[in-house]
């Protein structure tokens, strides 16, 4: 429910930037914030450790005090009840039809808002949950929190390449505070001061292509 008093999407956006921002030149391997690892897994080519960000979901469900399981801990409800783990073992319960249609509904009721969207091979539309307001063009299903997600995953996709290079290459993430630091230091001392002269682009600023190819093969949690 969003109130009065509700962050939005924005809000939670700039929240997001401006931690990061401060983690990625001081605290990256000692300080862990979900989020970022997240983001880091996807451009990695990895799955998610959260299903919030996974392409689909369904493997946190929900039991209740008298044996009874949901599809979810936030869809407690008739209509996502999957059966009793008094009568049914949980297994069987988590193999059902109607698990598997839940968990992958979160990918195939993406909005075409979504589906063309240059960030979601990180965001994956979010948590279905959160899909209660409409696209621009006016389709359902487009989640509350969209705007802040696509300016937080923009905003940090270059230092996120770079950390993803040096995961790939068998070095540190941590090494992205050093190239950041160097990056800024090279920008004070860039004659941009001269008349006509180009200032220097803003660090951690870059948008990543928006193609298929830049998806990683990610699957359901
Ligand atoms: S509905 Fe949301 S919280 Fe529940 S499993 Fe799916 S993504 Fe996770
Ligand atoms: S950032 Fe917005 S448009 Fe892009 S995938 Fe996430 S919810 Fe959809």
């Amino acid at each position: 429910m969003v109130t009065p008093r509700s962050v939005s999407a924005a809000q939670y956006g700039n929240f997001l930037i401006r931690i990061f921002d401060e983690w990625v030149l001081h605290d990256v391997g000692q300080v862990f914030v979900q989020l970022f690892d997240v983001a880091l897994a996807a451009w990695s080519g990895h799955r998610p450790g959260l299903c919030v960000f996974a392409e689909t979901c369904g493997a946190a469900l929900a039991l209740e005090h008298n044996g009874d399981v949901y599809s979810c801990d936030h869809f407690v409800e008739p209509a996502h009840k999957l059966g009793n783990l008094n009568i049914i073992p949980l297994q069987a319960l988590v193999n059902t039809p109607q698990q598997m249609r839940f968990g992958q509904a979160k990918r195939d009721s993406l909005p075409d808002y979504c589906r063309a969207c240059e960030v979601r091979f990180v965001c994956q539309g979010g948590c279905p949950k959160d899909r209660f307001i409409h696209t621009p063009e006016g389709d359902p299903g487009l989640n509350y929190l969209c705007a802040g997600y696509r300016a937080f995953f923009n905003h940090v996709d270059a230092p996120m390449r770079f950390m993803a290079g040096e995961l790939a290459a068998r070095r540190a993430p941590a090494n992205v505070m050093g190239h950041l630091l160097r990056q800024k230091a090279a920008a004070r001392e860039a004659p941009c001061s001269a008349p006509g002269a180009t200032p220097p682009a803003p660090v951690a600023v870059a948008r990543r292509p928006n193609t298929a190819a830049a998806q990683p093969a990610s699957q359901g949690g």
